[in-house]
């Protein structure tokens, strides 16, 4: 917040974060970490007090479960993919947990159908809990197998009409490579690049349908380091961090 107690605008009045499940493994690669998960939410709410921007936030699960993972090893795919939608939902009430423990109101809400632990995803439900300054956690990806949770972060921030959408990665990786940084010593870091680029190069950003998503419909992606504290701050304070994807 700002010395005086008034919030800024930002650049956008609404924005999507895409949380990778992996984010919340940590070290260990698998599980929940829960000064990750603190980190994390803190970072959210910090962004929420200092700025009059809306949250909603995309949960992955491949530090649980990958679908392609199970499929490689035999199983149906379909099925598999349903495993990895149903972990993404494990992650969702972890942050939920943690957001609430800082204070934060949050809804989550899932796109397979369980009364019992969320809401059922409703997108105009959605948007008013967005508006009444409660972050919404969006789970289970897209409902749908064969999709990605890139792809649900694309579909929900078109939905909610986000202006942007803010892809945190881990891992060192802090934004988009001409090569694989971790491989290649030559490999550069772009600030800008455009949808095609990326979808015709194969730059390693989000999966293809997440970006065609986003160029079909004008949605700017952030690509940036997740875990370095008060990046999602200075990206809406208008910084150039990570790369930019329009
Ligand atoms: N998944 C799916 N449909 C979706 C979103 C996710 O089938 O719309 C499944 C898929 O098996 C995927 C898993 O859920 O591997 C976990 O999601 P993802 O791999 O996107 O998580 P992240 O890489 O962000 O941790």
């Amino acid at each position: 917040m700002t010395t005086d107690g008034i919030k800024r605008s930002g650049r956008w009045d609404r924005i999507v974060l895409k949380l990778s499940g992996e984010a919340f493994a940590g070290e260990a690669g698998y599980g929940i970490d829960g000064e990750i998960a603190a980190q994390i939410a803190t970072e959210i709410v910090k962004v929420r007090a200092e700025f009059d921007v809306d949250v909603a936030v995309v949960v992955g699960g491949g530090n649980i479960w990958r679908g392609m993972t199970g499929a490689g090893a035999g199983m149906d795919r379909a099925q598999a993919d349903y495993m990895g939608m149903l972990a993404t939902v494990i992650n969702a009430l972890a942050l939920q947990d943690t957001l609430e423990r800082l204070n934060q109101p949050t809804r989550v809400q899932t796109a397979i159908g369980m009364a019992q632990v969320a809401e059922p995803y409703i997108r105009r439900r959605a948007i008013r809990h967005l508006e009444k300054g409660r972050v919404v956690i969006f789970a289970a990806g897209t409902g749908n197998p064969f999709f990605t949770t890139d792809t649900a972060a694309a579909l929900r921030a078109v939905e909610v009409e986000a202006g942007v959408l803010l892809k945190g990665t881990h891992s060192g990786t802090d934004g988009i490579y001409t090569a694989d940084p971790r491989t290649d010593p030559n490999a550069e870091r772009l600030d800008e690049v455009q949808y095609l680029d990326v979808l015709s190069q194969g730059l390693r950003a989000m999966d293809s349908t997440a970006v065609s998503l986003c160029m079909d419909n004008k949605l700017p992606i952030v690509v940036f380091d997740l875990m370095k504290p008060g990046n999602v701050s200075a990206i809406l304070d208008g910084q150039l961090i990570g790369t930019l994807v329009s």
